[in-house]
């Protein structure tokens, strides 16, 4: 009798590094993909691997920023007031965890799991071929009053083990000469990273197609069957036809889409879609940007990407799964950019050239990583938001070590799927 396949539901970053771990297992594998595999959040992204965001998204102060932002139809995050209970609930949970307890406790697991992926990274660059980069990062402080709250955050990195230097407007300069910033301070992290994502995910997709794991592109999980606290069954549509599949372990890997999979389950995984966009442009001769940065007070990232073109993104809309896109938020990115360098001139991009993705954000700002705790075949890879690139090989090899019962690398109760209740 054949044996049962490892099953992943999605074929994103997570998933794909998900099945990259599970190889060692000798397991057939198969990934299934709702999308053609080309586009979805894995692929527009910034790219950075930043070990430096040690600090969840639910943190204090956060709420009163948010609250301000409201107001302001350019500003990086807005949330669309719906009448939606599982809204209303992830939002009551982020306010329970934006506070120094919870920042606290999630600053060891961030911090372990942004450090073990970084190191993947640098490990598998030469084999999985991907332009990587350890250039560090640079945050960008435009008022002194943000200077000072990052300037308190690079003394915390520097005291658990990751390096930051506080750096004055000469010394920015002297780091990028051709923009010549015009900010009242910056953090620079030498530590991180970037990638152009887009690549690590074909790259990835090319080494498991020939390792042997089956990717079914075009097919969507519709339904599951459990039996005795198993996952008997995966029901599977693709091109209108309707096929069961048995798996010997299920991970939902499904990004924005997971809450809703698991909830299919009756497993509880508060998750909302925290829409992002960016525009990709050739880097201007003579105003090359040389190091990853994050335009602080705008929230916008800045990647300079596989040596000819640099990557803006930003916003954080939470507002469903919803494709439109809001050519005011990409305005606000925009107008950001001469606000740091006067001397950049990014015009505004038609809509074609705006590319959008759902960031999966769990309400404590901490992934999901773990085994279901209602099922003992069902495991849950998802909700990384902001860092789904920077903490995927890490995420991928621990999830790996959960479902062979191998001891994982780090601590993972942070990560505990049904940290909410089931
Ligand atoms: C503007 C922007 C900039 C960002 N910059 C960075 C950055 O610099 N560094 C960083 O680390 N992260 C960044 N991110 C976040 C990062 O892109 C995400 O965290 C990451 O891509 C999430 O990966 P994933 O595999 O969990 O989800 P996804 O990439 O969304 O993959 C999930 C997949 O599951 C599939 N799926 C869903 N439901 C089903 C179903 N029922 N059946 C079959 N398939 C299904 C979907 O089609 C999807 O392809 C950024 C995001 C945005 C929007």
């Amino acid at each position: 009798m054949s044996q049962k396949p490892h099953v992943i539901v999605g074929g994103g970053i997570i998933g794909l590094f998900t099945a990259f771990y599970l190889l060692e297992t000798g397991r057939e594998i198969v990934i299934i993909e709702k999308s053609d595999g080309e586009e979805g959040c894995s692929f527009g992204n910034a790219g950075m691997v930043v070990p430096s965001h040690f600090i969840p998204l639910a943190s204090p102060g956060m709420i009163e920023k948010g609250l301000k932002w409201m107001l302001d139809s350019e500003s990086p995050f807005y949330v669309k007031p719906r009448l939606s209970l599982d809204l209303i609930k992830w939002g009551l949970s982020f306010y329970k965890n934006a506070n120094q307890k919870h920042v606290d406790k999630s600053i060891p697991y961030l911090r372990d799991l942004g450090l073990l992926s970084k190191s993947l990274y640098h490990e598998l660059a030469e084999e999985l071929k991907y332009s990587y980069e350890e250039k560090g990062l640079v945050m960008y402080c435009k008022k002194a009053e943000t200077f000072e709250e990052e300037s308190q955050v690079a003394d915390l990195a520097n005291k658990i083990g990751l390096k930051a230097e506080i750096l004055d407007t000469k010394e920015l300069h002297e780091l990028e000469p051709n923009i010549k910033p015009d900010v009242a301070g910056g953090i620079y992290f030498p530590g991180d990273a970037h990638l152009n994502p887009s690549e690590l995910v074909k790259n990835l997709k090319v080494y498991l197609l020939n390792k042997g794991v089956e990717i079914k592109y075009n097919s969507e999980v519709i339904d599951f069957y459990g039996n005795n606290n198993k996952i008997e069954s995966i029901k599977i549509k693709s091109s209108g036809k309707v096929e069961l599949l048995e798996p010997e372990t299920l991970t939902i890997a499904a990004g924005s889409w997971s809450g809703v999979l698991a909830k299919k389950l009756r497993f509880n995984l508060p998750m909302q879609a925290g829409k992002g966009y960016s525009i990709s442009k050739s880097q201007l001769a003579g105003k090359e940007i040389f190091i990853p940065n994050i335009l602080v007070e705008a929230r916008v990232a800045i990647t300079p990407m596989s040596g000819s073109f640099v990557r803006f993104g930003g916003t954080m809309e939470i507002g469903g799964l919803d494709d439109t896109i809001n050519m005011n938020r990409v305005r606000g990115i925009v107008k950001s950019i001469p606000d740091f360098f006067p001397e950049y001139d990014l015009p505004m991009p038609n809509q074609e050239e705006v590319w959008h993705g759902f960031r999966p954000c769990s309400p404590d700002g901490l992934p999901y990583i773990g085994v279901s705790g209602i099922f003992k075949n069902l495991f849950i890879n998802a909700g990384h938001a902001m860092m789904g690139i920077s903490l995927a090989p890490g995420s991928g090899k621990l999830m790996s070590q959960i479902i062979t019962k191998e001891k994982p690398e780090m601590a993972l109760e942070g990560f505990l799927p049904e940290r909410f209740g089931i």
